[in-house]
């Protein structure tokens, strides 16, 4: 509603006036108090190096979920962590400690190193089973013949499988012919009934010397590295088999084979002193000290596998072939 008194209407504009005057000024002094909006680019910079916190970004939450240290999501929001040099956190995860387990091993293949870590048992302990695996050795050398040796071995008190062991497992066959077959250790039946090979795996064995090779398990003779069974069936240690070696070694040079069959990597690497997988091993015939060995696959282990029979095959052909027996037909069993 406008005044009809002139000198009214002009005191009002007069401070409508001065009223707007004021305010722009107050607008004024605002604005230049006010910092000034960052650009969108000085924005994405500041929130990967100070202005957001650190740990949103991939690579620290990366390093977050791999490093344990790395401060959680969230936490790097002071201003003295969001502006601290970045290069320290893209290397954590490589100075992060290995689990023990995990640390690499010194030793190579076939080092008493790595059969010390294979067998868990402590150089120490290693040392003095040599020792003691000197004297057994002598006590092997002084037994004339099998029938000795067998005596000896039945009274061996070596190591602790004695004290789970039904009876020990010498040997079977007469090595009418120069072949020796050496498989690792006995299984139960072998412990319940004082043969090698007598089992499943042992009929499997039976099958491939008298239908594949057309001979008798009298034609050949059958032994062990161990003369005892371990419990369970698990395999034999370092340190059990560094103790029963002698006896076997005696063995050996009683019998004197031509050509000995080891059956299964641990019988093989044991007899060929040598750490390598069975199909480095297997499928050629390796000289030692006069012999041949023919190192073919365990019989259990082609009851698991049936597939490696022809393979196991090839293997006997060759060792047929080392003991002049020539070739036969592949049973259609073994
Ligand atoms: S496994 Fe060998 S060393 Fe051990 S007690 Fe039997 S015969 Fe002796």
């Amino acid at each position: 509603m406008n005044s009809e008194d002139p000198r009214e209407e002009l005191a009002r504009l007069a401070g409508a006036v001065g009223h707007a005057a004021r305010r722009r000024r107050w607008l004024g002094a605002r604005s230049e108090r006010r910092p000034a909006r960052p650009a969108p680019a000085a924005s994405a910079a500041a929130s990967s190096v100070g202005g957001q916190p650190l740990a949103r970004t991939p690579t620290t939450a990366a390093l977050a979920s791999a490093n344990p240290a790395t401060p959680p999501h969230g936490a790097a929001t002071r201003a003295s962590d969001v502006v601290r040099p970045q290069p320290n956190r893209t290397e954590r995860p490589v100075e992060v400690p290995r689990p023990a387990a995990a640390r690499p091993l010194t030793a190579t293949p076939g080092s008493p190193a790595s059969a010390i870590a294979a067998a868990g048992a402590s150089s120490a302990a290693l040392a003095a089973a040599d020792a003691k695996a000197g004297e057994i050795r002598e006590l092997a050398r002084a037994a004339g013949d099998l029938a000795e040796l067998a005596r000896r071995v039945a009274a061996c008190t070596a190591c602790s499988l004695c004290r789970t062991r039904k009876q020990t497992v010498f040997a079977d066959g007469r090595a009418r012919l120069p072949v020796m077959f050496v498989g690792e250790a006995p299984g139960e039946q072998e412990d319940l009934q004082g043969l090698p090979f007598v089992g499943r795996a042992g009929q499997l064995l039976t099958d491939i010397i008298t239908k594949g090779m057309r001979l008798t398990r009298d034609d050949v003779y059958i032994a062990n590295v161990l003369k005892c069974r371990p419990p369970d069936n698990r395999d034999p240690t370092e340190l059990e088999k560094r103790l029963c070696t002698p006896w076997l070694d005696r063995q050996i040079e009683l019998v004197d084979p031509k050509v000995i069959i080891p059956l299964g990597r641990h019988a093989a690497m044991h007899v060929l002193k040598v750490e390598a997988s069975m199909g480095s091993l297997r499928g050629r015939v390796h000289l030692l000290g006069g012999r041949k060995v023919v190192p073919t696959y365990h019989p259990a282990y082609l009851l698991r596998d049936p597939s490696k029979k022809a393979e196991c095959w090839k293997d006997i052909q060759l060792a047929m072939a080392e003991l002049g027996l020539g070739s036969t037909p592949r049973p259609a069993s073994s």
